[in-house]
């Protein structure tokens, strides 16, 4: 499909060698639509606009132009990047990290809250090349004027979306202001809301919009399947799917904090290798947490939405509704973990009777209908 495949190659966007090189070494054979056409403008120097959904390979898409430019003569921050949290911004950090793995001498850091300003402050003073950060810290760095911008010459707005759903907008138009004249600016959203068209307008110059669209907000990779279930049976038959199924590594989404933890505990006393993700956790938790579950030490990670906004986990068996989101949008990114770069996924939902409107409108929205799964009895699991 044109999902993943494209006639273009790496080869023909005239990209240096250590770049090059550490493409094909993170097993990159093709670039996604979005990096197809979004890298040359943007080497090109344009303002863009780039609407793609989680999952797209939004972080190469500017994070290898921003490579190509970086003059490793100078010691001045020349790329702002600004991500919703701070697993964000560690995972764009690390994922241009390992793109510049053949960059000899460039430094990348992430500036997020939680983590010990003073370290930052000390690794900003030795000189860092591409900035990584959250709005609020950045805006703190900028306040107590040890990050100086005045030589950046490209700042990115990564998941702007998610970054104004986060209460950021005031940050983040505080930011662009101190930016030099002369720079490019690049946006990154998988919607296009008023708040971030007004941004645009404001503050890209003349910019080439980028639509990776598709026919489902979906991916069709991914086996959407529900159950419908008492409230009070929801454990139940996610253990007895997880089981049925031998899932391996799974995303639970709740709604609530308090849910998280309480279904953590729940699955913890089945025996079940679970944690919870969530914004009451310090940094470090969180980061314990995370690092625990890509190792596969921890099988099941359980959490909230905003925890959760753009980790980019591979290979996940599949993805739990354990409630059915809010909003259809939310359904959307949950299900985007899985089925990613290729790979078939399942996004199990469990939905209770107060929660079917909920379901609908979700299918409204995607335009996909999901089928209703028979829930697996007793005999399904010990065969
Ligand atoms: P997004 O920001 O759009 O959510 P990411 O940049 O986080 O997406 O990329 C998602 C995953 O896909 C990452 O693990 C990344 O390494 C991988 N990826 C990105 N581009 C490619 C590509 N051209 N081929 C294969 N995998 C890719
Ligand atoms: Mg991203």
């Amino acid at each position: 499909t044109t999902e993943t495949t494209t006639a273009i190659t790496f080869a023909d966007l005239n990209l240096s060698e250590d770049v090059m090189r550490a493409v094909t070494e993170m097993g990159f054979t093709a670039p996604s639509p979005i990096q197809a056409q979004g890298i040359p403008p943007v080497m090109e120097g344009y303002d863009v606009i780039g609407q793609a959904q989680t999952g797209t390979g939004k972080t190469a898409a500017f994070g290898i132009p921003a490579l190509e430019r970086i003059d490793l003569t100078s010691n001045a921050v020349q790329v702002l990047v600004l991500c919703p949290t701070r697993e964000l911004a560690v995972q764009v950090s690390e994922e241009i990290g390992r793109l510049a793995k053949y960059k000899r001498g460039l430094r990348i850091e992430a500036i997020y809250g939680g983590d010990s300003i003073e370290r930052q402050i000390r690794s900003l003073k030795r000189g860092v090349h591409i900035v990584v950060g959250t709005p609020g810290r950045v805006m703190d760095h900028m306040q107590r004027r040890t990050l100086d911008f005045g030589s950046v010459s490209m700042m990115v707005l990564d998941e702007a979306d998610e970054m104004l759903d986060m209460g950021f907008r005031e940050d983040i138009e505080s930011i662009l202001a101190e930016m030099p004249e002369e720079r490019q600016t690049i946006l990154f959203s998988a919607t296009m809301s008023k708040p971030i068209m007004s941004i645009t307008k404001r503050f890209l110059n003349d910019p080439v919009l980028i639509k990776v669209v598709r026919n489902e907000l979906t991916n069709t990779n991914i086996e959407q399947v529900c159950y419908e279930v008492k409230p009070q049976a929801k454990l139940e038959v996610m253990t007895r799917l997880i089981d049925m199924y031998n899932l391996k590594s799974l995303l639970v989404f709740c709604n609530t904090k308090r849910k998280v933890d309480e279904i953590v505990e729940q699955l913890q006393v089945r025996g079940y290798a679970s944690e919870g993700i969530h914004g009451d956790l310090r940094q470090q938790q969180r980061t314990n947490v995370m690092s625990k579950f890509k190792a596969g030490t921890t099988t099941i990670l359980v959490a909230t939405d905003v925890a959760a906004r753009g980790i980019d986990v591979s290979g996940l068996d599949a993805v739990i509704n354990y409630d059915i989101p809010l909003d259809e949008e939310y359904y959307v990114h949950r299900i985007g973990r899985t089925g990613r770069a290729g790979m078939s996924g399942k996004a199990f939902s469990l939905v209770a009777r107060d929660e079917k409107f909920r379901l609908r409108q979700i299918e409204g929205y995607t335009k996909v209908k999901i089928e209703k799964g028979v829930i697996p009895s007793y005999e399904d699991i010990v065969g």
